[in-house]
């Protein structure tokens, strides 16, 4: 079974390498956040609870979310594995996480972090900028991703804002806010020894799929 979590720092790249696995083995991409949207979206029961609950501005209760996860993790196309994504994020959701692997009879799978240095994962924020009128996204640390024109959209013509969304002081606290709330969920992976390290500072996209291949096919699989 491959079922993998990563645990991923902003700007380390779980979005590219998470879609390269689920291709390639066939495993569903499954996000809790999505699972919450789909059952407000179809206005079941718990959707319209859910959607009543937020309107009040409450939580999402772990019970609501151990529900929806539970059902989706049961479904066919999550037997052989699946990524889980945004889950779990604190150490209770790990230990429900884990009651919930127990009661479906699945094996704990693997715990990846793509562990990134805070100034590497910044040069890498910064370095994309997306065109506000057109939508295209770019990429300056790689040549055949920048404009041709520095600062001019190739596709319309339009400026380019030198930066995204993010400056240095609203990344580096969106930085450490993670590590500070993952750090914990690090320190209980490595104590079940599920936890394996990829050091993605100096890896291309390709070269971190080919490590994540490699600790997927390591791995002793039921
Ligand atoms: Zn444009």
């Amino acid at each position: 079974m491959k079922n993998i979590i990563f645990i991923a720092p902003p700007a380390a790249g779980k979005g590219t390498v998470s879609a390269k696995v689920c291709e390639k083995y066939n495993i569903p991409h499954i996000s809790t956040g999505d699972l919450l949207r789909d059952e407000i979206a179809h206005e079941t029961k718990l959707g319209i609870e859910i959607k009543e609950a937020m309107a009040k501005g409450e939580f999402v209760t772990d019970e609501v979310i151990t529900k929806l996860l539970k059902k989706r993790l049961s479904a066919k196309d999550a037997k052989k594995g699946f990524i889980l994504d945004g889950y779990p994020r604190n150490i209770t959701q790990a230990k429900i996480y884990d009651e919930l692997l127990n009661e479906l009879s699945y094996e704990m799978g693997m715990v990846i972090f793509l562990d990134i240095s805070k100034e590497v994962a910044m040069e890498r924020a910064l370095s994309r900028i997306v065109c506000s009128k057109c939508g295209l996204s770019y990429n300056l640390l790689v040549k055949e991703l920048s404009p041709i024109k520095d600062g001019i959209c190739d596709a319309c013509g339009s400026n380019l804002k030198a930066r995204t969304d993010d400056n240095e002081e609203t990344f580096i606290k969106r930085f450490d806010t993670y590590m500070k709330e993952t750090y914990p969920l690090i320190e209980y992976y490595e104590k079940k020894n599920n936890l394996v390290k990829i050091n993605v500072n100096d890896k291309s996209a390709d070269e971190v799929f080919d490590e994540v291949n490699k600790i997927i096919n390591n791995k002793k699989t039921k």
